[in-house]
């Protein structure tokens, strides 16, 4: 497997209307089977899923929470609109979004973007990678991956990285269950997480700061076979019975 990464380099400040993937069809070159990830606060920025902190009113809950957090109650109020469910509101907001993603301040950003603003996840991250993927089958008639990644927290461990919230034209979970390994065992368990671990290397190219690299390209991943069952069902996730029985 040789595979290759190109951070796209040379994309503008994204505005409301810009034609993202045709954006970045001027900028590479695709083949069959590539794998492109997008970083979903520059295509928020390209569908206008952004908001002036002065268009914002607070609810009581609000205030209430961003009294705890030591955070503008308008930003708290963005976090709760967007949310579906809500896990924990201190030390920080936890909640999930409607595709069953679950991030700190329901991934909404104060960053790369011009002050008093936040940016949204798109609503529906997986609507949205299959979009990219089918614009830029339209623009260059090769038929390739997408991954709409943010950089996320992680339980236990400290540092963020980049964590999948929409994908098209793969399986999100590569399943290993029933193959064997060198010795002949046969996994029981194993299911590999890949449009995460891509998301990450993606993330890492991108950098979080003013690098200006919202888009990344993967070369030669191969397919693989699985399944899109990525987030845990409400029941079998223990942390999350574990957080509403804490409350
Ligand atoms: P997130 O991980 O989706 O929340 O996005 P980040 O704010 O961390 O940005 C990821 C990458 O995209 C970084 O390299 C940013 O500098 C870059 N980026 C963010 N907004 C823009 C933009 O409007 N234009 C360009 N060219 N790059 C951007
Ligand atoms: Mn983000
Ligand atoms: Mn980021």
């Amino acid at each position: 497997m040789h595979i290759q990464v190109e951070g796209i380099e040379g994309l503008p400040l994204i505005h409301k209307g810009d034609d993202l993937p045709a954006l970045i069809c001027e900028l590479t070159k695709f083949n069959e089977g590539d794998i492109l990830s997008i970083a979903s606060s520059v295509y928020s920025k390209a569908k206008g899923y952004t908001k002036r902190l002065a268009e914002i009113t607070p609810t009581d809950r609000a205030i209430r929470i961003a009294d705890r957090t030591r955070e503008d109650p308008r930003f708290i109020q963005a976090v709760l609109d967007a949310s579906t469910d809500i896990l924990l509101e201190y030390p920080f907001v936890l909640s999930e979004i409607s595709t069953g993603h679950i991030g700190v301040r329901a991934g909404v950003d104060q960053s790369n973007i011009e002050d008093e603003m936040v940016i949204f996840l798109p609503p529906d991250p997986m609507a949205a990678a299959d979009e990219v993927r089918e614009e830029v089958y339209s623009i260059t008639g090769k038929s390739i991956g997408v991954i709409i990644t943010d950089t996320c927290g992680r339980s236990f461990r400290r540092g963020q990285t980049g964590h999948a919230v929409g994908w098209s034209g793969m399986t999100a979970i590569r399943d290993f269950r029933g193959d064997t390994d060198l010795f002949g065992h046969v996994l029981k368990i194993t299911e590999e997480a890949v449009v995460d671990e891509i998301a990450g290397f993606a993330n890492f190219v991108m950098g979080e700061s003013n690098n200006g690299v919202p888009a990344v390209v993967f070369r030669n991943c191969g397919t693989w076979q699985g399944h899109d069952n990525l987030y845990f069902r409400k029941e079998e996730d223990i942390l999350r019975k574990l957080l509403e029985n804490a409350r």
